[in-house]
């Protein structure tokens, strides 16, 4: 059983049923789940979660579908790493990252798609599909085929090879389209009507897909012992993690989880290649002009994301703030991660960890703040956008003469244990 109440319009209020439907006939709002809190807070208890199973699933109660056998590959309840290196290079005090690299297909996209098909599933759909940049197609293909569904996933053409080898893998139909994401997700919105019978993650199934993000929240606040961390730093493509991670922090708020009250500043990354959210924050501006991206973060790259201008809402009114980085702070961003702290993070992490070490040194993220960083998938999908940037410390002939003459260590810093 679930405690949803139904759907309603997010610009008007309208209710509709928990049906796939994502806009709202009437304004054309987006639709968004609704449930009753009042019946949640009378069942739901920290120890009924924590006996739940390692997985997003032990917050059934705040999710949109309830199954006694999702749509499952372990999405969830990845790593909340303390990051005190890292934290002392930024000049930050408690600095945690949540490590979704350590999702089933490296992203937490697996969080949105566990929900999205066991919905999909639910309704009867038997054809999982999707427009990606990347991670959605890996995962809506790994679920599908776990599922027994089959999948179509729409990609541009241009993706990173792993990510088209790691959705191609899983036997469903992969469509490279020659355009941007936004040209690819524009076929998706058309291809909706003409094919009633296929779940389109984010697009038909998008309301409940979305609601998957908020266990981000659900899962950091239990890691912190049920606390709200001060600020969190989300990386931004269509916008929906970020709104969701803010819902998700409420919902524990409003059915009295939390041993503290405080809001959570939501601070917003995105890299200068594909910067809407970021330039309109900067600019102070209430829409969000689209842009053609051109950056390595692919996962991100969505110029004219869906959820932007209620992203940029929530950023502003939580008191947080939203930059932009560079490529090459993307791939420093990356490298830092790694080298503080052992974690290989996708481009989208490099924007996260970048936009962070940015905002801590322009004081909109302070040392007296418990500070939590998204990042969000695994490096190895994006390990082309390092090409040329590591590389073995040096090349040696197999002598230990070669070994000697190449200084490798200090013997200062590597000498015998003591
Ligand atoms: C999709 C994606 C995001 C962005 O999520 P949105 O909900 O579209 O804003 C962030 N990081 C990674 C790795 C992604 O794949
Ligand atoms: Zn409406």
């Amino acid at each position: 059983m679930t405690f949803v109440d139904g759907l309603r319009c997010r610009e008007c209020g309208r209710a509709y049923p928990a049906e796939a439907l994502h806009v709202c006939d009437f304004c054309f709002g987006p639709l968004e789940v609704a449930y009753d809190y009042d019946a949640v807070a009378a069942v739901i208890t920290r120890e009924r979660i924590e006996a739940g199973p390692r997985s997003i699933w032990r917050y059934a109660d705040l999710l949109p579908v309830a199954d006694a056998a999702p749509v499952d590959l372990g999405a969830g309840f990845t790593p909340l790493v303390r990051a005190d290196r890292l934290a002392a290079e930024l000049g930050l005090g408690e600095l945690w990252i949540k490590d979704d690299t350590a999702n089933p297909t490296g992203s937490f996209k697996d969080r949105v798609v566990s929900v999205a098909l066991t919905k999909a599933r639910q309704l009867g759909f038997k054809v999982a599909a999707c427009a990606s940049t990347g991670n959605l197609a890996n995962s809506v293909a790994a679920h599908a085929a776990r599922a027994g569904m089959e999948s179509v996933v729409l990609i541009p053409s241009n993706l990173e090879s792993a990510k088209i080898v790691m959705t191609a893998v899983y036997g469903g139909r992969v469509v490279a389209v020659d355009g941007t994401y936004d040209d690819v997700n524009r076929l998706c919105a058309e291809l909706t009507s003409e094919r009633p019978g296929w779940a389109f993650a984010n697009v038909n199934i998008r309301t409940y897909y979305a609601e998957g993000s908020k266990t981000l929240a659900f899962e950091v606040a239990e890691q912190l012992g049920w606390r709200a961390p001060d600020h969190v730093v989300v990386p931004i493509g269509s916008g929906s993690q970020l709104t969701k991670v803010a819902k998700g922090f409420g919902e524990l708020r409003r059915v009295g989880l939390l041993h503290d009250t405080h809001t959570v500043r939501i601070s917003g990354a995105q890299a200068t290649g594909c910067a809407p959210v970021a330039t309109a924050f900067a600019e102070g501006a209430d829409v969000i002009r689209p842009v053609k991206p051109d950056t390595i973060a692919k996962s991100l790259a969505i110029g004219n994301p869906a959820d932007g201008w209620y992203a940029l809402d929530v950023i502003r009114s939580s008191g947080g703030s939203c930059a932009a980085v560079t490529d090459d702070e993307i791939r420093a961003g990356i490298g830092l991660l790694a080298r503080t702290e052992g974690i290989f993070a996708e481009t989208a992490g490099g924007v996260t960890i970048a936009t962070l070490a940015k905002l801590a040194a322009s004081g909109a993220i302070r040392p007296d703040e418990r500070v939590v960083a998204l990042v969000t998938g695994h490096g190895l999908k994006t390990a082309e956008a390092l090409a040329g940037t590591v590389a073995p410390t040096v090349t040696i002939a197999p002598t230990l003469e070669a070994f000697n003459a190449a200084g490798i260590l200090d013997e200062t810093v590597a000498g015998p244990p003591s």
